[in-house]
């Protein structure tokens, strides 16, 4: 049985705590187009402070996706449209280490004279920028980062804490299907239910209001579907429709329908943005490193699920990209 009480701290990690303890005003911020792992590290961190009688805003370069909006009910997600955010002196970038990750947010970041932590389970690239950095690339989510920290720092997570860091694991393990599902994670999570979290209620709003018209959206994705190298590599891409970006389908389904076939071992799902970008997501079932594969197209994430934005027309990026990832498969082969 695995202990989840106070985790050993190691020397970096205790400063990161001993910013959040001296600090006063906190500013809580993450990635564009924030997800599941994000807002809810950010309300399960937001939950922490309060309870040790800090101010907290939370400050995102996007809105909350809708199906997340059980978290906005306990937590005021703000989303940054200029100006000058409220006056703070620690700022704590979550689930992301680069500040240009940060959309417009980042120069605002970037310039004020407040001290800068990072907590985040990727991996970084580059020299450190921040004064303080809670780092575990082994983590499953960002959101587990946050709960080691509520025991170490002694906090009992109330339930909209608890909901933040359940929200993470299960956006980022895929409902506990991938491989960084760990013991921790799963104690984590049975401490979570047992702190007032329902698991079903949470299934039904992440994964259960779709749009009547989702069947048939993602029917007309999947359709696009194309094999290369003997079925082990899947692409599938979506062109924008009209003046904005391609409809997005949230969450993983798409991808994790074509993980589903035995032969495939890594999907690219391309989305056509407005502005002559394509968002890239990558994942992997096997030892294939989709990370080294996003960052040479300027991206990054994890070995099994990174993305990129990648400049360019939808079909012409298609190609460099099955070109790059087919250089990847032969490489692991040796020929
Ligand atoms: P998704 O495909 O769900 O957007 O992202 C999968 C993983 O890749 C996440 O861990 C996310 O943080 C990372 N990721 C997605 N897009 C980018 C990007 O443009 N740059 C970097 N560095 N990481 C990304
Ligand atoms: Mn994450």
């Amino acid at each position: 049985m695995i202990s989840l009480s106070k985790p050993p701290t190691t020397a970096a990690q205790r400063e990161a705590l001993e910013l959040l303890q001296q600090g006063r005003r906190f500013l809580l911020t993450g990635h564009v187009r924030p997800d599941g792992d994000c807002i809810g590290a950010e309300a399960a961190l937001a939950s922490v402070l309060t309870a040790l009688d800090k101010e907290v805003w939370i400050l995102n370069p996007d809105p909350v996706e809708p199906q997340f909006d059980y978290l906005a009910r306990d937590f005021v997600f703000g989303a940054y449209d200029g100006g000058e955010p409220p006056r703070h002196d620690v700022t704590v970038l979550l689930d992301c280490s680069e500040l240009d990750r940060c959309g417009r947010l980042a120069d605002v970041l970037a310039g004020g004279a407040s001290r800068k932590l990072v907590i985040d389970h990727h991996l970084h690239h580059g020299p450190p920028w921040w004064d303080a950095a809670y780092v575990d690339h082994g983590a499953s989510a960002t959101g587990l980062l946050v709960h080691r920290i509520a025991r170490q720092l002694g906090i009992e997570l109330d339930r909209a804490g608890a909901q933040g860091v359940f929200t993470s694991i299960v956006t980022d393990t895929g409902w506990f299907k991938y491989s960084n599902t760990d013991a921790e994670t799963l104690a984590v999570a049975a401490d979570l239910v047992a702190h007032g979290v329902d698991p079903d209620a949470l299934y039904r709003s992440i994964y259960q209001r779709k749009r009547r018209s989702h069947p048939l959206e993602t029917g007309k994705v999947l359709a696009t579907t194309e094999y290369y190298e003997d079925g082990r590599l899947a692409v599938v891409t979506m062109p924008r429709e009209g003046d904005g970006g391609a409809p997005a389908l949230d969450g993983d389904d798409v991808l994790d329908l074509l993980r589903a076939v035995e032969s495939v071992e890594v999907v690219l799902s391309l989305r056509e943005l407005a502005g002559g970008l394509v968002k890239l997501s990558a994942r992997s079932k096997t030892d294939y490193d989709v990370n080294a594969l996003a960052r040479l197209f300027g991206g990054g994430g994890h070995r099994k699920a990174s993305g990129a934005t990648i400049e360019g027309e939808l079909d012409e990026v298609k190609d460099r990209l099955v070109i790059a990832a087919s250089r990847r498969f032969r490489e692991a082969r040796g020929s």
